[in-house]
């Protein structure tokens, strides 16, 4: 992807444009679907540019760099979402942003979260991550949940004075097309909402692969690098020097 030579309204425009035609595609409203600026490596500067565009969401995938940032834009009018791994210790700090958190994906962290949002005053908007797994059926380990998991924690999250359960999100697996994987997750979604009707939120979707998405229903695409640009890297398609690789844990 060039997105050098581009500017971050001609950039922000691009990613309307894809967004807009994968959904007219589908016969579904453009309308019914978000667009979450993944902006983490990416410095408080370049939220505001993007901002300043009428961008208002953002994703971030570590608690310090989120901290750091919401601080520093307060004054905006932003919704902030949290799309990495997450400790229990710093779910607090999380919350206190008001950050959406994409990534539950375990009862320890409902019930932090949880605690959190009943001292915040207002419940933790949660999405709850699905691990889609492999072709060959196996958990492909970017995060999430088994699908077998999924009702169970749901339920739980549901019971939680502090959440409110908003659907699920999920990361693509790698060497597979999106489009059978997003398609198991667009029935998850389906039989989440049998027993939850509120939680019509299907988190899908990143530069690479938001058509296919959308195509299976994602209400809110996570989008960084169509946005950004790349992220930098010390080794070859691995690591960011300011953030850590999507799906690894943020403790060192
Ligand atoms: C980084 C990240 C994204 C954005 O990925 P791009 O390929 O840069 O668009 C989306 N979701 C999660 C969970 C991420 O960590």
């Amino acid at each position: 992807m060039i997105v050098g030579m581009t500017t971050p309204a001609e950039r922000l425009q691009a990613v309307r444009d894809r967004i807009a035609a994968a959904a007219r595609a589908a016969g579904r409203d453009p309308a019914s679907v978000a667009l979450l600026a993944v902006s983490k490596t990416w410095s408080a500067d370049d939220v505001r540019a993007l901002a300043a565009l009428g961008q208002a969401a953002f994703g971030e995938n570590r608690a310090q760099e989120l901290t750091a940032k919401a601080a520093e834009l307060a004054h905006l009018p932003l919704e902030w979402h949290f799309v990495g791994q997450l400790q229990r210790n710093k779910a607090a700090a999380v919350a206190r942003t008001g950050a959406v958190v994409h990534s539950l994906d375990r009862s320890a962290l409902a019930r932090a979260l949880s605690w959190a949002g009943e001292e915040r005053g207002a419940p933790v908007g949660v999405f709850v991550q699905v691990d889609l797994g492999g072709a060959a059926g196996e958990l492909a380990e970017r995060g999430g949940v088994a699908p077998d998991d999924v009702a169970r924690l749901a339920d739980e999250v549901a019971g939680l004075p502090g959440l409110e359960l908003r659907g699920l999100m999920a990361v693509a697996p790698r060497g597979e097309p999106p489009a059978p994987a997003f398609a198991r997750l667009a029935v998850l979604g389906e039989r989440l909402r049998a027993d939850h009707p509120g939680a019509t939120g299907l988190s899908a979707g990143m530069s690479g692969d938001l058509e296919e998405a959308v195509a299976a229903g994602a209400t809110l695409v996570r989008v960084g690098t169509a946005l950004f640009g790349s992220r930098p890297l010390t080794s070859p398609g691995v690591t960011p020097v300011t953030g850590v690789p999507p799906g690894s844990s943020e403790e060192v």
